[in-house]
């Protein structure tokens, strides 16, 4: 008999084996995958750490966090600076001065870009926008709209964006300065030797079993371990009681090139409508990495059908409903607790989720 049983190892579930099992309990992890580490899993391809369920970059404003993580590896100075291919024009992102002075020749200066992307709000100004077209052209104007937000965005929700919720972009970061780094948190950085070392170390003092589905077996896991965390899909748990939650899927085609460098960028955002696929990602990239090939993975956006592989859920009315329900008969179960973007049913960045685990461990712990 275990103290715990973990169901899923990925950073959810690894943060929680790593707090019980210091804290002197017994844990059993098991994982439906044949490995660890669920979504931010990295493995070797010729020498190149392959993020093979999308990019991982870390990011988090919070040093205990950033420590904590530091404490399983040693985090790199990758910074995230994405360029955009609009047809044969490249762009900086996130919009910034380097964006606006390549978009329009004659601006150079802050003042030139602000007045610039002012005279472009005002011709297409709406007082209450009702889609997302309408809401981006009210924050960036029309250029910016359609060579870099429109074709993209389609692709990625698989919907025009005048049939998409204004909500989705109620803020686009505009920055009047020469700064290419994507996010604003203070700590960035990619774990030296791939995230599924730094899962490893997590789950060092647990017993990991791999190609286990907890729902295939429910009752005699549960009769193994005196509690359990589930950081399954909840709806999965509750047999799709009231119908399953819906997510947005990826899907990546990855492919070795024989060249050492083929984007000289781990990221590069297609944003025109007529290719087919949103980014490619060139992982080595990731870890300045100087091998003679390269692995590239084209990220196309695809509609997910009950059975793939959940990646976002979808922050919708219905589906926040349907989630509160479960949620209400996940509360009343005794024995487990429920964690995890799929636990959960939330967008959790790398950062949310540690802190996630670390909150439930802590109330466990409590008991
Ligand atoms: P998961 O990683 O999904 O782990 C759940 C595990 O449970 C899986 O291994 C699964 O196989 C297992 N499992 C499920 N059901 C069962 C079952 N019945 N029995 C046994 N095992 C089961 N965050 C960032 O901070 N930066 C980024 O750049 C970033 N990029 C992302 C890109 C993509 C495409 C996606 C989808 C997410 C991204 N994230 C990013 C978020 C990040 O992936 C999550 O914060 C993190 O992976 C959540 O960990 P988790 O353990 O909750 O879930
Ligand atoms: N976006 C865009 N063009 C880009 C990148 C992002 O229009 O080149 C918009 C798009 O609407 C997208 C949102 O910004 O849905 C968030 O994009 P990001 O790539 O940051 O989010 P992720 O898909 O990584 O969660």
């Amino acid at each position: 008999m275990y103290d715990y049983l973990i169901v899923g190892s990925g950073l959810f579930g690894a943060v929680c084996a790593y707090e019980l099992t210091r804290a002197g309990h017994s844990v059993l992890v098991i994982e439906r995958r044949g490995h660890i580490g669920g979504n931010v899993y990295t493995e070797s391809v010729e020498g190149i750490h392959v993020h093979r369920y999308g990019a991982h970059i870390f990011h988090t404003s919070d040093k205990k966090i950033w420590d904590y993580v530091g404490r399983f590896a040693e985090f790199n100075n990758y910074v995230n600076q994405p360029v955009a291919r609009y047809r044969d024009e490249l762009y900086n992102l996130p919009f910034n001065m380097n964006t606006f002075t390549k978009l329009w020749r004659d601006v150079f200066t802050p003042a030139e870009a602000a007045a610039r992307i002012e005279e472009e709000r005002k011709k297409d100004f709406v007082k209450e926008p009702k889609n997302l077209e309408e809401q981006a052209l009210n924050l960036v104007g029309r250029t910016i709209y359609e060579k870099l937000i429109k074709g993209y965005t389609q692709k990625q929700w698989g919907r025009e964006c005048t049939q998409l919720p204004a909500f989705i972009i109620r803020r686009l970061p505009v920055r009047f300065t020469f700064d290419n780094n994507y996010f604003n948190d203070r700590y960035q950085g990619i774990p030296v030797g791939g995230y599924t070392k730094l899962i490893a170390g997590m789950l060092a003092d647990a017993d990991v079993r791999l190609g286990c589905d907890f729902l295939e077996g429910r009752e005699e896991y549960l009769a193994m371990a005196r509690r359990v965390i589930y950081t399954g899909p909840v709806d999965a748990y509750f047999g799709y009681r009231f119908d399953a939650l819906e997510y947005r899927s990826v899907r990546f085609e990855t492919e070795v090139l024989d060249m050492p460098n083929y984007q000289g960028n781990a990221v590069v955002n297609y944003t025109a409508a007529d290719v087919p696929y949103t980014r490619i990602i060139e992982h080595k990239h990731f870890e300045f990495g100087t091998q003679p090939k390269t692995v590239i993975s084209r990220e196309y956006s695809a509609e997910w059908k009950r059975g793939d592989e959940p990646y976002y859920p979808v922050n919708d009315e219905k589906n926040a409903a349907l989630y509160e329900k479960y949620r209400a008969l996940a509360e009343r179960e005794e024995k487990v607790a429920f964690g995890g973007r799929l636990g959960q049913y939330r967008y959790f960045d790398m950062d949310d989720t540690v802190a996630a685990a670390l909150s439930l461990v802590k109330r466990e712990l409590a008991h």
